[in-house]
């Protein structure tokens, strides 16, 4: 018999809800692209909040397995300028511990029945019979139908949001790129005496260096650059050129003149990735309900990144499914309204705390501005405090 829920995309979001939806008892099914849950091990690390990623997962049942990979000591977070001299530091004991992208995507893959989720199933499309049902299209040409609702939670780019907005991403200008230096690299050691726990974030001159400790104990590097979209498509760096790719980022068009230490951190990366960043439009984060039809998480509210991204994709899959248990699969229309109703208003307001916070990374200044801000949501919340 054909599951009452399709869901599209294996992220965060999709097994979130997948998750809950299993506790929830009810019937659902998974279309995720990677050919297995081994294909993909890319990603970093996700800081997860209290009131929207914890609590998923404490609904979820899974929070204790959660915090045996949780890393509390992570949650510090380290400012300095472009001559590499720290000027601020704050997280430290700050209820939003790290966990490698793979470490939560494992959690979640272990507590859905195996035969829940089909793997190398990129979807190319939705369309509709004449009784207006929705039709999965996937790019092998197999399709699949029957559901009473489909649910795009496949990423930025997602295949289902045509079928619900014109709208699409954005570019905002800005790249990361993202590279790594891991336990076995020669500059390991200085690494770990110079940054240590935490996030690093080096600011100047609308660029950003940005160190990050993993799991494993390595450091993942993303450089905040502003260039155009087709800057690696385009050819200006080959990326698998190692030699060439740090020549460049060495160069005086980006951190020439940066602090030699910063520089060490370009001169020992290597595994270069792109990371162009996107947003939807706010105020596109709206529309007139689809029947059997909606979007959750990044493929419904993609920001540039804020450290919210995950958790607001959780806190949907959340809402989604407490409105499916409580309305249960006969009355969809009200349970995806109600839904849609609040994730709009979050997902809206998750994008243009987005752009508040690039524009403050990106200060020409360095990080003055993100300190004063940081200072006022901290005074804000002593002055709230009991
Ligand atoms: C460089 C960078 C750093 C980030 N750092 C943070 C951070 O520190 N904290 C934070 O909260 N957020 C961060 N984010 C944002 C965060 O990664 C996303 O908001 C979050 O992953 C969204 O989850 P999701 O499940 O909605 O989408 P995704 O994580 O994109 O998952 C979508 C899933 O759908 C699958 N899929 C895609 N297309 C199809 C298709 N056509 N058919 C079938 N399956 C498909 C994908 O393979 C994937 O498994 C960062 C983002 C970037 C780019």
């Amino acid at each position: 018999m054909t599951p009452s829920i399709a869901i599209i995309g294996a992220g965060p979001c999709g097994l979130t809800l997948a998750r809950l939806l299993e506790c929830n008892g009810i019937d659902y099914v998974v279309y995720e692209r990677d050919e297995s849950e081994d294909s993909n091990r890319r990603g970093g690390s996700l800081d997860i909040h209290a009131e929207t990623g914890q609590r998923a997962l404490k609904e979820a049942g899974l929070f204790e397995e959660f915090k045996k990979h949780a890393r509390y000591d992570d949650a510090v977070l380290t400012l300095a300028n472009q001559q590499g001299e720290r000027v601020f530091q704050a997280g430290q004991g700050r209820d939003a511990p790290e966990i490698d992208r793979v470490a939560l995507r494992q959690i979640l893959l272990d507590s859905i029945p195996k035969d829940k989720i089909r793997w190398g199933h990129l979807l190319k499309g939705t369309t509709q019979d004449e009784d207006g049902h929705h039709i999965l299209q996937f790019m092998d040409g197999a399709s699949a139908s029957g559901f009473k609702l489909v649910i795009g939670a496949d990423g930025a780019w997602s295949k289902v949001r045509p079928s619900v907005t014109e709208a699409k991403p954005l570019y905002s200008g800005n790249h990361y790129i993202e590279s790594r230096i891991s336990p076995n690299s020669p500059y390991y050691s200085t690494m770990v005496s110079k940054v240590g726990a935490g996030t690093l974030m080096c600011l100047g001159s609308s660029k950003e260096i940005v160190t990050q400790r993993q799991g494993d104990g390595s450091y993942r590097i993303y450089l905040g650059i502003t260039v155009p979209e087709d800057f690696v498509r385009g050819g200006t760096v080959n990326l698998t050129d190692t030699e060439s790719t740090r020549r460049l980022f060495l160069s005086s068009a980006f951190f020439g003149d940066w602090a030699d230490d910063l520089k060490d951190l370009i001169r020992y990366s290597d595994d270069f990735r792109s990371w162009p960043l996107y947003y939807m439009d706010p105020e596109a984060v709206s529309w007139k309900t689809v029947p059997g039809l909606t979007l959750a998480g990044d493929a419904a509210h993609v920001a540039v990144p804020n450290g919210e991204g995950v958790n607001c994709a959780m806190a949907d899959a959340l809402v989604l499914a407490s409105k499916l248990e409580a309305y249960g699969t006969e009355n969809l229309d009200r349970a995806v309204a109600e839904y849609e109703d609040d994730m709009f208003r979050r997902g809206a307001e998750h994008i243009r705390d987005g752009q508040k916070m690039a524009a403050l990374i990106r200060h020409e200044d360095g990080p003055a501005a993100l300190i004063s801000f940081f200072n006022e949501v901290m005074a804000s919340a002593a002055a709230q405090a009991p």
